[in-house]
């Protein structure tokens, strides 16, 4: 297998296999985001695709039950080629259960719920898409370049078409400012994606990115820990999810929970009042051991 650069994938995917298809993200304009800054974004051959299928399958075709393609927004590849990437992974690999892939709204929008369902007859199982934030103004201001609409009917697409999905969320990312607004925004937007699982990430500030840079100048105020434990908290009292799994488990978090919403709510409400009442800082994960 052949990797380029730094690899990302959810906590969830740990298990899979990693297949590189895309290399960087399409966008690449998030003010947050580190991850693909030093990649120039190109789709990779579909020689090279296959020669890594390949190789891996020589090793563990009877091992491997999912797959999981990266980097960023494998979806914008055209979809007979992504049918040949499916088959050819279907083909090599007999014990396959599932196809994972980031999905970026833009490219979910360009396809329709036909082209949709027919990757997912071809094991496409699962599609993780970064929302971040349900709030207009926090959207705008760190250059999602996707409006909260726009997730909404994605999101609609990926279920039409049998798809599970699963959403991420960034706590801390309309900063301060609109912390509790950013929060009750980005639920109201989750109610109607009806996502199957929510990841919640915590917002860490990375040197080399503009709301760094933002920070360094005054113009971004990242909210303390006890402020985005309010926000985490705010955001969970205005779910309406149904058979939704609502994780804030990421290593970025102060407080991991695993929320089964609506059954855990109340419960977890009131743990997280307890906390924020106690302001004991040994109840949340120390600094030193959060990551991205
Ligand atoms: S957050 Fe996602 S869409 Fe935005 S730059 Fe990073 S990888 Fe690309």
């Amino acid at each position: 297998m052949k990797y380029e650069g730094i690899i990302i994938r959810p906590p969830s995917e740990a298990a899979s296999l990693i297949l590189q298809v895309t290399v960087g993200c399409s966008h690449n304009k998030c003010t947050f985001c580190p991850a693909y800054k030093a990649k120039q974004f190109r789709v990779k051959t579909l020689q090279e695709i296959f020669q890594d299928i390949d190789e891996a399958a020589a090793e563990t075709a009877e091992k491997v039950r999912r797959v999981f393609l990266c980097d960023g927004d494998p979806l914008i590849i055209p979809q007979e080629t992504l049918l040949s990437i499916a088959s050819r992974i279907q083909e090599r690999f007999p014990r396959l259960l599932r196809i994972g892939v980031y999905a970026n709204a833009k490219s979910i929008l360009r396809k329709s719920v036909s082209e949709l369902r027919e990757l997912q007859e071809n094991r496409l199982g699962i599609l993780y898409l970064g929302l971040e934030s349900g709030d207009p103004i926090t959207l705008e201001l760190v250059k999602k370049g996707v409006t909260a609409e726009q997730m909404i009917e994605a999101a609609a697409k990926v279920r039409e078409a049998g798809i599970k999905l699963s959403v991420t969320v960034i706590l801390g990312l309309g900063g301060r400012q609109r912390s509790l607004l950013h929060a009750t925004e980005t639920m109201r937007v989750l109610n109607k994606m009806k996502p199957h699982h929510v990841g919640a990430l915590t917002l860490m500030l990375v040197p080399e990115t503009p709301l760094y840079r933002l920070q360094e100048t005054g113009g971004f105020i990242l909210p303390e820990p006890f402020e985005l434990i309010q926000e985490l908290r705010a955001m969970l009292a205005e779910s309406q999810l149904e058979n939704c799994l609502f994780f804030s488990n990421h290593a970025s978090n102060y407080l991991p929970l695993k929320v089964r919403l609506p059954h855990d709510k109340e419960r977890v409400l009131r743990e997280i009042d307890s906390i924020v009442k106690a302001q004991d800082e040994r109840l949340l994960t120390p600094e030193f051991l959060r990551a991205l």
